[in-house]
């Protein structure tokens, strides 16, 4: 896998022209397949305020690999989990005064300041304080020592419901005008800031470049190099149930990655060939191999392009649309056992498996 991070920094300056505040990038669940913790270590590097991330593991992945930058804990704090937050330096969310206060108690035993942001629920009905009662949550979290830096919601139509978008944004400009200006203010995702507009906003499957039409582009690829070509005879079958069956005299490759490094089965059915043709894949997808026809014979040092960083046949997108769903969960699905080179402007960045 290389993951292309001149085309990450060209996405992120991009989103930084469109929003006009700050822009966060999110880099839950690996980031969203492509690495958190190079992504974090570039960004840092680009200049990056913070970054977020979804759970403590995650934030202690990053603070364990060096990150000493701002690190926002996106999922609800629970209260066993406070302890841990503080020791890794970590800025959790609260949605619930229980949690506050096992932040507020655990920081005391440890001498440390407690620090977080207060998620406030507008309309997703998932986490957060209800945007009704947010100013008494405040003052109940900041009452006891805890001191909160951000306060932000999430929106649940981003790209769907257009009506319930402004819903949500006007709750949260009300809850902005009743609890003043003194926290940093952060709503919008990727397509909240794309299709609506946003301030302070918190990106992840826009600074992966998974929206097309906008001069976004993906960062991924995965190229794989053949471990055997052959001509097949007529009547051969092909790969498990024996679902390709040859004409006779057409040339295959045997690629070695399958659906255990993320590619989706019944989804992935086009490969790029050396001289950047579309070749079909031939048969089912294996769990570490793809079979795929060729137009004729290529040597063992050709290099086939599985997954491109564009939104053709080959692109995640339409992984995902041939598999029936969106593209952050094929994303998110993508290996750690395929070995990932980090290039920036051509040279290697970082290097993994
Ligand atoms: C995942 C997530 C985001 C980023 O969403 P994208 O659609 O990938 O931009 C932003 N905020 C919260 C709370 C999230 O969980």
């Amino acid at each position: 896998m290389e993951v292309d991070l001149s085309a990450l920094e060209a996405n992120l300056r991009l989103l930084q022209e469109r929003a006009k505040g700050e822009v966060i990038p999110v880099l839950k669940a690996d980031a969203y397949g492509h690495g958190a913790l190079p992504l974090a270590r570039f960004l840092f590097q680009k200049g990056a305020r913070r970054v977020a991330v979804a759970t403590l593991g995650e934030g202690r992945v990053l603070r364990e690999g060096g990150v000493k930058g701002e690190v926002l804990l996106l999922g609800s704090l629970h209260p066993l989990e406070a302890e841990e937050a503080l020791k890794w330096g970590l800025t959790p969310s609260l949605s619930t005064l229980e949690a506050a206060e096992a932040l507020a108690q655990r920081a005391k035993a440890l001498g440390l300041a407690p620090r977080a942001h207060l998620k406030v629920d507008t309309g997703m009905n998932r986490v957060g304080f209800p945007w009704e009662e947010a100013v008494s949550a405040l003052r109940a979290v900041e009452a006891l020592g805890v001191r909160v830096e951000g306060v932000y919601s999430h929106l649940a139509t981003a790209g769907e419901d257009a009506a319930f978008v402004e819903v949500q944004r006007r709750r949260f400009q009300e809850v902005r005008r009743a609890l003043g200006e003194g926290y940093f203010y952060h709503l919008e995702n990727s397509l909240g800031l794309l299709l609506h507009g946003g301030e302070n906003v918190r990106v992840g499957l826009a600074l992966c470049g998974l929206v097309p039409g906008i001069g976004l582009r993906p960062i991924l690829r995965i190229l794989a190099r053949p471990t055997l070509v052959k001509r097949l005879k007529a009547g051969d079958r092909v790969g498990y149930g024996g679902e390709y069956v040859a004409r006779g005299g057409e040339w295959l490759a045997t690629l070695p990655v399958g659906y255990a490094d993320g590619l989706p089965r019944g989804a992935v059915r086009w490969v790029r060939g050396p001289d950047g043709a579309l070749l079909p894949v031939a048969g089912r997808l294996s769990m570490d191999q793809t079979t795929v026809r060729l137009r004729g014979p290529v040597d063992l040092g050709a290099v086939f392009e599985i997954l491109s960083p564009d939104f053709g046949p080959t692109g995640l997108l339409a992984w995902a649309e041939a598999r029936g769903t969106i593209p952050y969960e094929v994303a998110v699905h993508l290996s750690r056992r395929l070995p990932r080179l980090y290039l920036w402007e051509g040279e290697v960045f970082a290097r993994v498996g």
